[in-house]
């Protein structure tokens, strides 16, 4: 389990802040801004997703 690195308890869980979709300054490619919190301190944390690598929810 990951901790955090400003609280350092662990994030079992994330609260979620946002996932903006932006197109890529490096590829031109639609990317999503994942930023979610840690539930203890409420320190951000961030990634990146190409929007084309989305999975419809339920499909296997
Ligand atoms: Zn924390």
């Amino acid at each position: 389990m990951a901790n955090c690195v400003n609280c350092s308890e662990g994030m079992e869980w994330l609260g979620f802040v946002k996932a903006d979709v932006f197109e890529s300054q490096l590829n031109g490619r639609p990317t999503i801004d994942i930023v979610l919190k840690c539930p203890h301190c409420g320190q951000e944390y961030n990634t990146f997703e190409l929007v084309e690598n989305l999975t419809p929810v339920g499909e296997f």
